[in-house]
């Protein structure tokens, strides 16, 4: 199998190895220094300011979407959150659930976030920006400059789900001044899907001091106290965070968050270059190195794409769901791949065009 997905993607050996083993008990100091650790490497990757804190949520991705929602929000906010795609429409859907006050700004397909779309919002009030930096359904990296200005200039509470971007697309959380960065394990991480990450600066940590989360399980306050002593409130999904640990230090030993983000960058326009030889065109304005979204120019249906190159290629590119099933596919650039690997990919889809699929 080979995997071009956006998540689950495919791990490193010495990652699937931590998985093979048994899951040792974790309320010990040994697990405690683990998860120091992954706090640690987790707030340098980001760039976290000074006081900042991660806390390990077992849940994925979304399950950080909502806890740093229902942590951080109340109903007397008022949320600017971006549209763009289906994880947009995700931030929108929690915030209606938890009845908190929001406007959309709602993308079209591939389109990135201009200066235009923001000044309607300007000194109105707003007191809660939500974006997913990396929108995945399409593929479109959102301009954090543009957003954090204006976050800044309003006094605006900033809320980043960076689930996918996070070690594949540069993020300077102090920088930027976001008060939550999520992430997940199953993205550029490379480890299973199970746990999510939620990084909160020192703005954010008095948000959720004051919070009533009216939830136990995703109660940040207990995550975040019984992370003081490297532990969880609740068993965590202890197997994966060995892994996340063991990946995380790979990264740091190799040059850190800037070299991996490079590594992913060359992958990224490898595959860009030499798939301008198919019938694609890309679809993403402003792309994230994570993912290349591609739209089949000659109208084959791009669903039936992957379906062929599942079944009979054994390779696996990423599908779109709901309105976009049929028109476009995205191959992925985050998890261990190679530029071998698309090698083969684009030799499957040469014998596809000699067969006449695409
Ligand atoms: C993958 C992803 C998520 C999380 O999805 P889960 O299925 O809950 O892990 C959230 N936001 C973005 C931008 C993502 O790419």
């Amino acid at each position: 199998m080979l995997n071009f997905t956006v998540g689950p993607v495919q791990s490193e050996d010495y990652v699937r190895e931590i998985g093979s083993e048994q899951v040792p008990y974790f309320r010990t100091p040994e697990f405690s220094e683990v998860m120091f650790e992954n706090e640690r490497l987790v707030l340098k990757f980001a760039k976290a300011a000074e006081g900042s804190r991660a806390v390990f949520i077992t849940g994925s991705g979304t399950a950080s979407m909502e806890a740093s929602v229902i942590n951080t929000l109340t109903k007397n906010d008022k949320a600017i959150v971006v549209n763009g795609g289906s994880f947009g429409h995700r931030f929108s859907e929690i915030l209606d659930i938890h009845k908190i006050p929001h406007d959309d700004i709602t993308l079209e397909t591939g389109k990135a976030l201009k200066k235009e779309h923001l000044s309607a919002f300007e000194g109105k009030g707003y007191t809660a920006f939500l974006v997913n930096v990396h929108e995945t359904s399409t593929g479109v990296h959102y301009d954090m400059d543009l957003i954090s200005d204006f976050c800044k200039r309003n006094g605006i509470f900033l809320i980043v789900d960076a689930i996918s971007s996070f070690l594949a697309d540069e993020f300077d959380m102090a920088r930027l001044g976001a008060d939550i960065m999520l992430t997940g394990s199953q993205k550029a991480l490379a480890c299973p899907p199970g746990v999510s990450i939620i990084v909160t600066s020192p703005r954010a940590l008095k948000r959720i001091e004051a919070a009533d989360a009216g939830c136990m399980y995703l109660d940040l306050k207990r995550a975040l106290s019984n992370g003081e002593r490297g532990q969880t409130p609740f068993t965590p999904a202890v197997g994966t965070l060995l892994q996340i640990n063991a990946r995380l230090k790979k990264i740091d030993e190799a040059g850190g968050v800037e070299a991996e983000i490079k590594r992913i960058n060359g992958l990224a326009e490898y595959f860009r270059e030499k798939i301008k030889a198919f019938p694609f065109e890309t679809v993403s304005e402003s792309p994230s190195n994570a993912v290349t979204s591609l739209r089949p120019t000659n109208g084959v249906s791009a669903y039936s794409i992957f379906t062929v190159l599942k079944d009979e290629y054994k390779i696996w590119v990423c599908p779109n769901g709901g309105e976009l099933k049929e028109k476009i596919l995205r191959v992925g650039h985050i998890g261990a791949l190679t530029m071998r690997d698309y090698d083969e990919l684009f030799k499957a889809l040469e014998d596809m065009r000699a067969r006449k699929l695409i």
